[in-house]
């Protein structure tokens, strides 16, 4: 035998990584992980415990303490007491503490990693070599964002306390995605991680304690949902930060919604991975391997859906099949193992569910022979071929190590299955085409998308969904936003600051004067009038009281109509910002070519002198301009991720927005709201103000002479909140703003959880529309756009 011979047939042994030092420090606690709040070890308040195990072998890893709102109460009451002080300490002083953070999670990786593992299930290889890693990356990235606040986000304040909420499959990682720019931003925070990982948050808040952190600044309140719920529900709290499934998601919208507190939700996803036939395969398979191997498919952006061109199908799947069979799975120590344990037997016993029943509806259904430990979670790779786009296991998140293939002819047809999910967390785009995939990752709905690579990951690049993979951003400069608010947003007020004319209606025209009807005011559906579906109307008054015209009102009917309308102009979100610029100085010219007209009609309606309604004529001119300026000035960026990449952040429009005016800001209010959002590229229907709906009808005459697509703008007018109703439930709305009462926030937050649409509402305050501060600006764009970033290779 040849020395050539035995390293090829040699088998791997094991090789395994110590768990002591892991284990000394449980023991150091006894084994019972408790709260820790207000920089020390809080017992809980129920004094219950519940027994969390190592899922390779099933074996007691700790007791953790179960948090009830007693807890949560004590937690949320030290973060607050905490705030002052660490905001005092402006973003020098809390960057020296977020870099400690990050040079002690480097120096005691092994004891985080290895604690991962054993807590996790997940390969000591994977903790090792990218969680941890990343962990302290996220550190490092967000000390220079504390440092640089200042001047990288001036007009910004920190939000307060902040409540987080964390899954289970990257324990850690998910708290530093979350804790690290809460802090950095001048936050506090309480952190509940989920109930089967509370190893590595415990030992991240002895780690706190370690580098001196002041006490209260994070708060660890372990436990279930119980403790969740009371976080998500303590009065004290000004946002909160939550990542997990879809269904809990919902819940979370419903409970904030009304409130005022700051909602981010990072939830489910099922995404596809399209392989076109020109991909160098081999590289594919690999990319596969990260992309649903990797910490058992149990991974929120998991490329589980493979669409693979027809014609290399066949070839392809042999392929991965051939891997597959390579895969090695066993104990999280070892670091010989490619596959480790599930986190708990409820997860196995879902995993299992899904797959019989992807089998009975017609999925064939291949797995290896692996060699599978005899006790704990563990379940084999699976591919599950000749799925159908509507299967449910084409359609659910499955969370396990299972692929589901389907095939495509053409890119159009593979952009389409992609796109057919409710979800659109991240996708992958495999082809040596530089051409056709950078053809391709503009069409997909998906807020990250890789370009031959999957699940790369960086704490200078933002992540987070569309549709219901839920909103916002997590990483890279978007992300920060999250845990900011704008100091315009304590300005706003609790009385109106335009105000509507007061009087009294005045039915009866008397007297010898004409009836003022002047003019047929519609609807403004796909760039045409149109008569209201349900036949009736309502009297459009002067400021006097006296009826001067008849306005439409719209129904449910009419606003379906509109968002169809919106939909089918879908050519306004791809057209150039150039174009859209030229648009809207067009808009501009037409209004101001038409100003005797709007000045009459704006006195009329409101009472104001002239000069007052020249003043608001000009600032609704001047606002179109500014609107104009931006289209192709609110940019992306190229992010500086530490790969062989590029990373492109894409500002994209929402889609089709649902608008409700305020009702007492007039043409301002209309132009202020509606303009930014097409600016953006979004088509919108919008719901004008009521008393006011006369100057929205009178602008689609200019609406007509200015080169806007039909459909673009769309003008239903109506009840306001009878209609803000119809649009909150619509299932095709991307996003949803509304302007008015505090009821009417909470039920559009509340009606939005079904469809995870994006929501800006103003909790019945109000904006002074004549500040430029309040009443235009950057805020507005960013509501109205969505960051998709796109990894690419790039250089060495
Ligand atoms: P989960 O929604 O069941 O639980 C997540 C967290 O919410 C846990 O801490 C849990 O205790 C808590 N929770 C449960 N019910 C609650 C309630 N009613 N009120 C408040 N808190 C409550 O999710 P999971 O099973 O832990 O995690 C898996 C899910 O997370 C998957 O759907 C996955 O896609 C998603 N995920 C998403 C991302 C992302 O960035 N988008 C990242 C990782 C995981």
């Amino acid at each position: 035998m040849e020395v050539r011979d035995i390293f090829e047939t040699m088998d791997y042994g094991p090789a395994p990584e110590s768990p002591d030092v892991a284990k000394e420090w449980l023991q150091e606690r006894d084994g019972v992980l408790d709260h820790f709040i207000a920089g020390k070890w809080a017992t809980p308040e129920s004094e219950e415990y519940f027994a969390s195990n190592n899922p390779a072998n099933g074996e007691l890893l700790a007791m953790v303490a179960d948090g009830n709102e007693a807890d949560v109460n004590l937690a949320v009451a030290a973060a607050a007491d905490a705030l002052e002080g660490w905001v005092a300490i402006g973003g020098h002083g809390r960057a020296r503490y977020l870099y400690a953070m990050a040079r002690h999670i480097q120096k005691n990786s092994r004891l985080f990693s290895v604690l991962e593992s054993l807590d996790n299930g997940k390969p000591v290889r994977e903790s090792r070599d990218i969680d941890i890693p990343l962990v302290a990356r996220h550190f490092y990235h967000n000390a220079g964002w504390a440092q640089v606040m200042h001047d990288q986000l001036p007009g910004y304040r920190p939000i307060g306390v902040v409540g987080q909420i964390i899954p289970w499959n990257f324990p850690l990682l998910m708290l530093a995605w979350k804790v690290a720019p809460a802090l950095a931003m001048g936050n506090t925070v309480v952190l509940k991680p989920a109930e089967y990982t509370s190893a590595t948050a415990a030992l991240f808040a002895d780690m706190c304690r370690e580098v001196g952190l002041p006490k209260g600044v994070f708060n660890l309140v372990l436990g279930d949902h119980k403790a969740g719920a009371a976080l998500t529900n303590h009065q004290d709290i000004g946002k909160l930060a939550f990542t997990g499934s879809t269904e809990v998601g919902r819940i979370l919208r419903r409970a904030t919604a009304g409130t005022g507190k700051k909602l981010t939700l990072e939830l489910g996803g099922k995404s596809p991975f399209i392989v076109f036939e020109d991909s160098d395969l081999d590289s594919v398979v690999e990319g596969l391997v990260d992309a649903i191997w990797f910490n058992q498919g149990q991974v929120c952006c998991a490329g589980s859906r493979l669409l693979v061109q027809e014609s290399i199908a066949e070839q392809l799947h042999s392929k991965i099949r051939n891997r597959m069979s390579k895969l090695v799975l066993g104990d999280s120590l070892d670091k010989g193992i490619d596959i480790g344990a599930l986190v708990d037997p409820v997860q196995l016993e879902n995993i299992r569910k899904l797959v019989d029943l992807g089998v009975e509806e017609g999925g064939q259904l291949w797995q290896p022979q692996s060699t599978m430990p005899d006790t704990g979670c563990y379940y084999p790779p699976s591919l599950i071929t000749d799925v159908q786009p509507s299967a449910t296991l084409a359609q659910e998140e499955i969370f396990g190590p299972v692929l589901v293939s389907m095939t495509f002819r053409t890119p159009a047809e593979a952009v389409a299955l992609a796109n057919n999910s409710r979800y659109g967390l991240a996708a992958s785009v495999w082809t040596e085409n530089i051409n056709l995939a950078l053809d391709v990752a503009p069409k997909l709905k998906a807020g990250t998308v890789w370009v031959n690579c999957s699940n790369t990951f960086d704490a200078a690049s933002g992540f987070g969904g569309y549709r219901e993979s839920g909103f916002g951003r997590e990483g890279g400069k978007e992300g920060l936003y999250e845990y900011v608010k704008p100091f315009w947003e304590s300005r706003l007020s609790k009385e109106p600051v335009q105000q509507l004319p007061r009087f009294t209606p005045v039915d009866d025209v008397s007297g010898d004067e004409a009836p003022e009807i002047d003019r047929t005011s519609k609807l403004y559906i796909g760039g045409r009038q149109v008569r209201p579906d349900g036949g009736y109307s309502n009297a459009a008054y002067d400021a006097t009281g006296k009826v001067i015209a008849e306005i439409p009102a719209g129904n449910r009917k009419d606003i379906r109509n509109a968002v169809e309308a919106a939909h089918a102009a879908s050519s306004w979100s791809s057209t150039t910002a150039h174009n859209r610029a030229q648009v809207l100085y067009y808009i501009a010219e037409n209004l101001s070519a038409r100003s005797a007209e709007f000045l009459g009609r704006i006195a009329r309606l409101s009472g104001k002198e002239e000069a007052s309604a020249r003043a608001e004529l000009d600032l609704c001119i001047r606002r179109i301009y500014y609107y104009a300026a931006m289209c192709d000035k609110y940019d992306g960026a190229v992010h500086a991720t530490p790969f062989r990449n590029v990373t492109l952040a894409m500002k994209e429009p929402l889609g089709v927005i649902g608008i409700v005016a305020p009702e007492e800001a007039g043409l301002l209010g209309f132009i202020s709201t509606v303009m930014p959002a097409i600016a953006m590229g979004n088509r919108v229907v919008v719901v004008p103000s009521q008393h006011y709906a006369l100057l929205a009808t009178d602008f689609y005459q200019v609406l007509d002479t200015s080169d806007l697509p039909g459909g673009v703008l769309n003008i239903v007018t109506g009840d306001q909140d009878v209609l803000a109703e119809v649009l909150a439930k619509h299932y095709d709305l991307e996003g949803m703003w509304y302007w008015g009462s505090r009821q009417g926030s909470r039920m559009v937050e509340e009606e939005a959880a079904a469809t995870m649409k994006r929501t800006w509402v103003n909790y019945g305050l109000y904006h002074d529309w004549e500040n430029d501060e309040q009443g235009q600006g950057e805020s507005f764009l960013r509501k109205a756009t969505e960051i998709k970033n796109i990894w690419i290779p790039y250089g060495e």
